[in-house]
């Protein structure tokens, strides 16, 4: 932004700056115009009051210089006087430069001789071979024959009255002054020595050759970068051409954005630091939230961490995916539940049994095991229906939950044969409360309404043995106790262990 602003404040600082130049060159080339035509009139006033006294003393050469010499200090424009008669012979000349007497041919003279009318001539280079301006007024008798006129001479290349015109400077940045004639002469510049020069190529000169006036970017023979402003004038068909080097015009234009730059660089660090701030105050949250979505995706749900959720976005973002989460969490967790748990009974089945076993032996967990099955339970299904038979699988349940389950794991392993984990329990223990059990089945009435029993095999898990080689032995308990007439407990004791 702030490199934006400068860059615009840049190019409108000095457009502005190429304007305002432009506009007082302009002014000051118009100001000179008019002075200069002022002082033309002026010139040409003076002549005709002193034209309308000479021709009484035209045949008096002395008075007529006389008159000369008054013009010439009274009036202060020109570096010399001189009346001509009409054939074109000078009568006399203030101060006296030598050509009283010759006939002049120059082109001022043939030009005045031809107009009879008040001129100021084009500059030439005159007999004296000096570049001048005739500045001239017909001289009339009473009874109007045209006798001559009398001319006042501008020297060019030498101290003259156009120069306190023209040569006061309004400037010491460079700026200058500089008049072409209607031929593409310079007629006016600061350096003498330029006075004379043809500029014809020059692109001012041409538009000013053309009457136009205005502005624009102008090299000089020097090839130096201008700004020029120029003024035609119409009495003499010049232009006055006022300029400034381009470099000082737009030089300061570095200085001002610079300091454009330094005022606005505690603004710039204000807003840095606000912006900073804000975006901290919006991404933050974010960054939590998007932290607590990939610990959703790596661990479930957890915790739910504090996000600071003051706007709204990030508000409903977690409000939608811990929603979600808690959602997925408890679908997930019912399902597990339903994954292991045993429809008909509500006890924990084989899956249960494996994660558990699985857990505790990497645990190193001690544990003792009691296989359950029901007796003779064909019977139950064949003289009650199978309807009474799941009653009496859901009646042992309950009653396994309400006594061992408080210290171990019952577990539905197929039918009517159950498995109770006891962790932290010896085979002695776990073989009094398989006695418990059994004999609480046997006194406890249940949904048949006849005595029911459960035969039993007890064993304690030891380190050194298979799972698998555990659960063989607890069976072939249980096949024992089956064997030796039901309605009994019986222990197995792990070979290795104890020999
Ligand atoms: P034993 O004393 O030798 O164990 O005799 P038993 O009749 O109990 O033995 P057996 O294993 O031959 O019979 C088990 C019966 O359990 C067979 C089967 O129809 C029944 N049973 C298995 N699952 C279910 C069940 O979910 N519901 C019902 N009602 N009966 C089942
Ligand atoms: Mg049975
Ligand atoms: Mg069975």
């Amino acid at each position: 932004m702030l490199g934006i602003g400068l860059f615009s404040a840049y190019y409108v600082i000095k457009n502005n700056l190429i304007k305002d130049s432009q506009t007082v060159n302009k002014e000051y080339s118009e100001k000179l115009a008019y002075d200069t035509e002022k002082l033309f009139d002026n010139m040409l006033s003076t002549l005709t009051v002193f034209s309308k006294q000479i021709p009484d003393t035209m045949n008096d050469p002395i008075l007529v210089e006389e008159h000369l010499k008054r013009l010439l200090v009274s009036g202060n424009h020109f570096n010399s006087i001189s009346l001509v008669n009409s054939d074109g012979i000078v009568v006399a000349t203030s101060p006296d430069v030598g050509i009283t007497g010759t006939k002049l041919k120059s082109i001022g003279t043939l030009e005045a001789l031809s107009n009879r009318a008040p001129t100021v001539s084009s500059p030439y280079i005159a007999s004296t071979g000096r570049l001048i301006i005739l500045v001239s007024v017909p001289l009339w008798n009473a009874d109007h024959k045209y006798l001559g006129f009398i001319a006042g001479t501008i020297y060019l290349q030498e101290e003259n009255t156009l120069q306190e015109v023209l040569g006061t400077h309004f400037s010491n940045n460079g700026s200058y002054i500089w008049v072409v004639d209607e031929k593409g002469r310079i007629i006016y510049h600061p350096s003498e020595e330029r006075v004379g020069d043809s500029v014809n190529e020059n692109p001012i000169t041409q538009k000013v050759l053309r009457g136009e006036s205005g502005s624009q970017r102008v090299t000089n023979t020097l090839d130096q970068d201008f700004l020029a402003s120029y003024t035609y004038l119409p009495t003499t068909r010049w232009g006055i051409v006022s300029q400034t080097p381009y470099e000082v015009v737009v030089n300061p234009i570095g200085g001002i954005v610079l300091r454009m730059f330094w005022l606005a660089i505690p603004f710039i660090l204000i807003t840095m630091g606000l912006a900073v701030y804000v975006a901290n105050k919006v991404v933050f949250p974010l960054r939590d939230l998007a932290r607590f979505s990939q610990q959703l995706r790596e661990h479930g749900l957890t915790t739910r961490p504090s996000i600071p959720t003051w706007y709204y976005e990030v508000k409903q973002l977690d409000d939608t995916i811990h929603a979600y989460a808690l959602e997925q969490k408890m679908k997930l967790d019912s399902f597990e539940e339903t994954s292991v748990t045993d429809a008909l009974t509500g006890l924990k089945n084989r899956r249960f049994m494996e994660n558990s076993k699985r857990k505790w032996l990497e645990e190193g967990q001690e544990f003792s095991g009691i296989l359950v099955d029901i007796d003779k339970f064909k019977l139950v299904n064949d003289t009650y229906g199978h309807q009474v038979g799941d009653e009496v699988l859901q009646f042992f349940s309950k009653l396994m939950e309400d006594t061992v389950a408080r210290e171990g794991f019952p577990i539905r392993m197929g039918g009517e044969e159950f498995l109770i984990l006891l962790p932290d329990i010896n085979l002695e223990k776990a073989t009094k409360m398989a006695e418990d059990l059994r004999h609480l089945v046997e006194v406890t009435v249940n949904p048949t309404g006849k005595p029911l029993s459960v035969s039993c095999g007890v064993g304690e898990y030891s380190e050194s043995e298979n799972y698998s080689d555990f659960l063989k032995r607890v069976d072939l308990a249980l096949y024992k106790a089956k064997s030796k007439g039901r309605n009994r407990v019986e222990q197995s004791i792990n070979k290795e262990t104890t020999t």
